[in-house]
């Protein structure tokens, strides 16, 4: 009987030969890895030869992207999640256990904190938020069962600067575990490894792809026993980001040391156009920013792309500025290559009360800029309309 079905029907059997390459990383979708025979399947599994098997475990796309960012931080072996978030659950869920107590910035990521204060108690980790830009208020936080130290370097939305030398310092002399998450300041402004942080974090997601247009996180560790144990609880907790994801985010990223510097430069002229225009303006590059001086001696003089400045007025005023610059998108995210305007009162701070945003000064009239690439001029004439609609 001769057979209905074709022998190369369900063999994949690769690409044709060709003696030109593609001058782009491949995409590989494969969830699965063949092996010839199970002694080679050993040798990967006990790390003696390199091979993929089941890309929960790891995948080329992903290696590629951790490769690209372990660079950037001076970081070994980084480790691709799905998101940020899954890269922050990785490192509590990793590295903390049933009775542990860990410090948190009191401005981190919304759901950060959330993890912090309502999801990590339902398994016996205790926390205490602290101002992180006043190390001693981080020392007095330290009971005999804290074992790691969270923050951000840059505070959302109030960009202000946390002090980490003196925090840094403390978790060294305290033998505390200090995580970095270093999403606002990106390796170009801060390397937290250079200067005693033992995890980094990142969300992939914002500037590192930059284009809103996938979703995935990184993290590291300096300790080999800190960096099998994120492993493990990335791949038994399915953590881990996918091929498409990561083969984006390497495509962004190729190009964010010069997306980062043009919104870093335009930033500055918005932040200058926005005094202008009769704006609070917070800027860490500015000499009236609280932080100015340990902003300039930490991250000088890399400031960043983000800018947050406050409008009289209430939410009234609030809705007519973002209605009449449609073309700044009004967007609760951060880092995309074109500007993007959140509103943390609507948005990231929504779940805190009104007297709740008002001790960190986020009232209706706040806003935070994540700037782009865009002309300046653009950008200058946009902030424009949106103020003389006031
Ligand atoms: C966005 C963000 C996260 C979470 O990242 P996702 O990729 O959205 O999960 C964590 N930390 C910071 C500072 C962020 O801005």
């Amino acid at each position: 009987m001769s057979r209905d079905i074709p022998d190369n029907l369900v063999r994949r059997a690769g690409f044709p030969a060709s003696v030109s390459r593609a001058v782009t990383t491949p995409l590989q979708p494969s969830v699965v890895y063949a092996s010839p025979d199970p002694d080679t399947l050993d040798a990967q599994y006990e790390g003696r030869a390199q091979g993929y098997t089941y890309s929960r475990e790891g995948h080329p796309n992903a290696s590629v992207l951790a490769q690209k960012i372990d660079a950037l931080e001076g970081a070994e072996v980084g480790l691709i999640t799905s998101t940020g978030m899954s890269a922050v659950a990785a490192t509590m869920l990793g590295l903390l256990s049933k009775g542990d107590h860990i410090i948190g910035g009191n401005q981190l990521y919304g759901r950060s904190l959330r993890m912090l204060t309502q999801e990590l108690p339902r398994y016996g980790i205790n926390h205490t938020l602290v101002d992180p830009t006043d190390a001693s208020a981080v020392a007095a936080a330290i009971t005999p069962e804290t074992k790691l130290i969270l923050v951000e370097v840059v505070s959302n939305p109030t960009l202000r600067v946390a002090d980490m030398e003196g925090i840094s310092a403390l978790a060294k002399d305290r033998g505390l575990i200090l995580a970095v998450d270093n999403t606002f300041t990106t390796p170009r402004a801060y390397r937290p490894f250079d200067h005693g942080a033992d995890v980094v974090i990142h969300s992939i997601t914002k500037l590192l792809a930059g284009h809103s247009d996938a979703m995935l996180g990184y993290v590291a560790a300096r300790d080999p026993a800190h960096r099998k144990a994120l492993e493990d609880t990335i791949v038994t907790l399915g953590l881990s980001g996918s091929p498409y994801d990561a083969w984006m985010a390497e495509r962004g990223l190729m190009s964010f040391h010069l997306r980062y510097d043009r919104a870093e430069e335009n930033a500055e002229l918005l932040a200058e156009h926005l005094v202008g225009l009769g704006a609070q303006v917070l800027y860490p590059g500015r000499p009236d920013h609280p932080d100015h001086n340990r902003a300039g001696a930490l991250l000088g003089p890399r400031f960043g792309n983000m800018v947050s400045f406050t409008i009289e007025g209430g939410r009234e005023a609030a809705n007519r500025l973002t209605r009449a610059m449609p073309e700044m998108a009004f967007a609760p995210t951060l880092g995309d290559i074109g500007t993007t305007v959140s509103h943390a009162a609507s948005s990231s701070h929504r779940g805190l009360t009104p007297e709740g945003r008002a001790a960190l000064g986020i009232t209706e009239g706040f806003f935070r800029v994540s700037v782009g690439v865009e002309d300046i001029e653009l950008l200058k004439s946009e902030f424009s309309k949106g103020f003389a609609a006031l």
